[in-house]
């Protein structure tokens, strides 16, 4: 039976309330009378339970789905104004035993070179990282206890905080690694680790068993539950995901609300992001194999749907996904983006972009320089800002600053003050050019006197040669 408090995964992700919530949503679909009234209360800001948000994804009524563009596109505006955070991940290890039949790193791909990187090779692939620019990692590793056990993980998470290259720094690691114990979440909660991301892949319980027929990630349970381990264990920040293509992407947009209202019932805080990777090809994967693809037109809904749905929750886009479909989806509600990234183990300190450990095939395969010089050019501030967490605000202290709208004093001047740092060490001489007029320009944003004056010294203090300034 479905309960949003229990902790048993097939409680909170209670199948027969995600296929009653299809249907009502199914026989509601052009119920305008209901539809408008689930508009007025998106509008309030406060979010959509999985029942009202799923009416709204049945719903293709063009003037309402239009509606519904603008109401994310402004929601987005609310909350997290014209910043976009950057990112990179760092595939650490491909080593792994699990069996799941969308990823080349499936113990049966014996083809498939595996390497796991040295400690020595972790500080290289952080230096190549830090010499693009890049503040906030990913660590990405496939799930194998004898050759990537978590003592190893945890040394890498070492390595990577110490290594300090010229100005560089990484100053927050988010860990993307497979579903473990309460145990193992504290020792990463002390290596002090940013959100732990975990992507359910599907919520579809069978659907799930059979995408995973062998190796310890055939769990369901243990999958679905581990955010509950995890924020029990002290992280504050996690961040959900699913695959979309492995099933019908309504059943697990309902799902994916499920599982966030489940975390803020349990927690009283809910998931810090939630990630939308869509399959790709790679090695031995052949998308077209999997039957629920689904077009860029009903991921941009979905993208927007999210937003209003939990719009305290970050959202990333990562370079599975073209330019072209990073625009859109940004304006409709996405907040975080990588770029620059490369899926291979060890792939950052190669010249050309090696493809023999390659998680999936990048499809933005731009440098972080030209994202950046884009993102402004298209109306954004790219935002190399850690200072939340560092800052000690994370889980429902930053949800109650974010809710309150006070957000807005501290991210804007941080994006303002570590895009500084990046066109003064990294930047390509056009990047540069429009990010300090950019600057110049959203400076005169900051609507705190105060705050703006204590900023613009800072931006001098930085061109000084001082670093690591935040709110
Ligand atoms: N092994 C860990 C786990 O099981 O959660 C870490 C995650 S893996 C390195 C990162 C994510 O990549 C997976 O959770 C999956 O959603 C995604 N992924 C795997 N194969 C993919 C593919 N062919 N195309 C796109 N994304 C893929």
């Amino acid at each position: 039976m479905y309960n949003v408090h229990s902790m048993k995964a097939e409680e909170f992700i209670c199948h027969d309330e995600v296929m009653a919530s299809l249907e009502y949503a199914d026989a509601n679909k052009d119920n305008i009378e209901l539809i408008d009234s689930i508009i007025s209360k998106a509008k309030e800001r406060k979010g959509l339970s999985h029942r009202e948000a799923s009416v709204l994804l049945a719903c293709d009524i063009p003037e309402k789905v239009q509606e519904l563009y603008e109401l994310a596109e402004q929601i987005k505006k609310d909350f997290y104004g014209n910043r976009i955070v950057m990112f990179a991940p760092l595939y650490l290890s491909n080593y792994c035993v699990n069996g799941c039949v969308y990823c080349p790193y499936h113990i049966k791909n014996r083809h498939m070179a595996r390497k796991k990187l040295t400690q020595e090779e972790v500080a290289r692939e952080v230096t190549a990282l830090q010499d693009m620019g890049h503040k906030r990692l990913a660590i990405e590793a496939g799930e194998d206890p004898v050759n990537n056990p978590i003592e190893y993980i945890l040394e890498c998470i070492d390595t990577i905080y110490k290594v300090k290259h010229k100005n560089g720094a990484i100053r927050r690691v988010n860990v993307n690694i497979a579903a473990t114990t309460e145990e193992n979440y504290r020792k990463l909660k002390d290596a002090g680790i940013g959100t732990y991301i975990l992507f359910q892949e599907t919520y579809h319980k069978e659907s799930y068993e059979k995408l995973h027929p062998t190796g310890p990630k055939h769990d369901y349970a243990y999958h679905t539950e581990a955010m509950d381990r995890a924020m029990n264990a002290g992280i504050d920040d996690v961040g959900l995901g699913v695959l979309f293509g492995l099933e019908l992407y309504r059943y697990e947009y309902c799902a994916l609300l499920m599982h966030a209202e489940h975390l803020e019932a349990v927690f009283g805080v809910g998931p810090h992001t939630i990630s939308v990777p869509r399959i790709k090809h790679a090695d031995d994967i052949d998308p077209s194999a999997f039957d629920n693809a689904i077009s860029d037109e009903i991921f941009c809904k979905i993208a927007a749907l999210i937003r209003i749905a939990v719009p305290y929750t970050g959202m990333i886009i990562s370079t599975r996904e073209s330019e072209a479909v990073r625009e859109n989806i940004i304006r409709l509600g996405v907040s975080q983006i990588s770029g620059g990234s490369r899926t291979s183990v060890g792939g950052y300190c190669e010249d050309e972009r090696p493809h023999d450990t390659e998680q999936f095939d990048v499809s933005d395969t731009r440098s972080l320089d030209d994202v950046v010089n884009w993102l402004m050019r298209i109306g954004y501030i790219p935002s190399f800002c850690t200072a939340c967490y560092r800052e000690g605000r994370t889980g429902d202290r930053f949800m109650s600053l974010c809710k309150s709208g006070q957000i807005q004093n501290c991210c804007h001047p941080n994006a303002l003050m570590t895009l500084r740092e990046y066109l003064n060490d990294y930047a390509s001489d056009d990047t540069k050019r429009i990010g300090n007029e950019l600057i110049k320009k959203e400076l005169a944003n900051i609507s705190n006197g105060k705050v703006r004056e204590i900023c613009r010294d800072n931006l001098i203090k930085i061109d000084e040669g001082m670093r690591d300034f935040r709110f």
